[in-house]
């Protein structure tokens, strides 16, 4: 049984991975942010080149107008220095149209006057808004660009870890495996857990003697009281250096109970 669970530890440790790079490919930013806040102020700007073009529509009316209204006046004018004007009932009128005319010139001069301030205000404001839109359009391509380098990489690295996972899990007992995939579905991706320190690394918690006595039987899948998660106890490192104290300590508190 020892082996099955340090077999299934390895299958642990790919899960713990595949799901670590899915959760992190899950993270990563589409562009979704920056893709809305350039929708909004491209309707934005749509919004205000609509208005630069009604107003350089609204100019080049008052441009023709003008024109048309001085060619009026310059006939009249020149029609009241022809000479054919004979009846004083027609001389007033022609001078009369005249100073309307005139009049009227200078309205539309004025007019355009203030449609050109407005124009040039309203262009600067397109270009200030287009630039903003652009530059948003420049970060959301870099955006997104990186999330499908990172894509590819997650999908890469999950891909290659489950190719390996197969191998790993096929020595394990099948009802070993269901019963681990059933603990680590309900337990953050965590399945079985190392007992270190007589600890579960899965939850902290001191393991009782009396589980760590069970922990011994090498046919007992052993569940933590705690966190309901398989318990596996790596046999001790048989590092020269090190292994004699290990052995040494955990000979002692087993004959210590
Ligand atoms: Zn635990």
């Amino acid at each position: 049984m020892i082996d099955q669970l340090r077999q299934l530890y390895e299958v642990q440790k790919l899960d713990t991975l595949i799901g670590d790079y899915t959760t992190q490919q899950a993270a990563l930013d589409d562009g979704t942010t920056l893709r809305a806040q350039l929708a909004g102020l491209e309707a934005e700007l749509a919004a205000e080149q609509e208005k630069l073009h009604a107003l350089e529509t609204d100019l080049r009316d008052a441009e023709l107008k003008l024109k048309s209204t001085e060619d009026e006046r310059k006939k009249f004018h020149t029609k009241l220095y022809s000479g054919s004007i004979i009846m004083p009932k027609e001389l007033q009128d022609v001078q009369d149209k005249i100073k309307s005319l005139t009049r009227h010139k200078g309205d539309l001069e004025e007019r355009g006057l203030i449609l050109m301030d407005e124009v040039a205000t309203q262009a600067a404001e397109v270009k200030k808004r287009t630039k903003a839109a652009d530059e948003v359009r420049t970060r959301l391509e870099a955006v997104e660009k990186r999330f499908q380098e990172a894509t590819t990489r997650f999908t890469d690295l999950i891909a290659g870890l489950t190719a390996q996972r197969r191998p790993a899990a096929q020595p394990v007992d099948a009802a070993l495996l269901t019963k681990y995939e059933k603990i680590r579905k309900k337990h953050q991706n965590v399945g079985i857990v190392l007992v270190q320190s007589d600890v579960c690394d899965g939850c902290r918690t001191q393991i009782t003697p009396a589980s760590l006595k069970k922990l011994q039987s090498p046919d007992v899948v052993l569940l933590c009281d705690s966190c309901s998660r398989i318990l596996y106890r790596p046999p001790a490192p048989v590092d020269d250096s090190g292994a004699d104290e290990a052995d040494l300590g955990d000979t002692g508190e087993e004959v210590s109970r």
